[in-house]
């Protein structure tokens, strides 16, 4: 297997609550090491402009409401399997149906707000790291 490189991101909800340590944590318990990390608060646009595929989606307004509405922490992952691990890591998008001791299930407060972000296929995660880091920000 590939060492391979995932972008994630620790959402509003769960820097607000100061879940920024127990959320890192379990991405290094399942062997995802962070080799760039950083703590922004994005605006509205650009959030709109990371979420732009969901533009049609009925929630996009209240998405990208909820990406600007505190910081941020933006990372990037590095491990065996990055990208599959870290969304297993992260447990399914409603916590409600998020399999226990995964991210969203111990943390999420909703289908919305819901603790993480992780791209989805290398492609998206190629394009998620450039938006967020310059290639002199990940330091392995
Ligand atoms: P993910 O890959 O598991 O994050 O899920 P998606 O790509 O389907 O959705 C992206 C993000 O949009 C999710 O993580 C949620 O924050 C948000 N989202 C998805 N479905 C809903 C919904 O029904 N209502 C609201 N408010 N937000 C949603």
């Amino acid at each position: 297997m590939a060492l391979e490189r995932t972008f994630s991101i620790i959402k509003p909800d769960a820097t607000k609550r100061d879940l920024t340590g127990k959320i890192v944590a379990k991405f290094e318990e399942a062997g995802l090491r962070v080799v760039a990390s950083k703590r922004i608060h994005l605006t509205k646009a650009q959030a709109g402009e990371f979420y732009a595929v969901h533009k049609e989606r009925p929630f996009y307004d209240e998405l990208c409401e909820f990406m600007a509405s505190a910081p941020i922490v933006a990372q990037v992952l590095e491990g065996e399997n990055a990208i599959a691990k870290n969304r297993e890591v992260m447990g399914a998008t409603n916590p409600a149906d998020a399999a226990p001791g995964t991210i969203r299930a111990e943390f999420a407060e909703s289908v919305g707000e819901n603790s993480v972000h992780g791209s989805d296929a290398p492609e998206t995660a190629a394009v998620e790291i450039a938006y967020f880091f310059s290639g002199l920000e990940l330091v392995g």
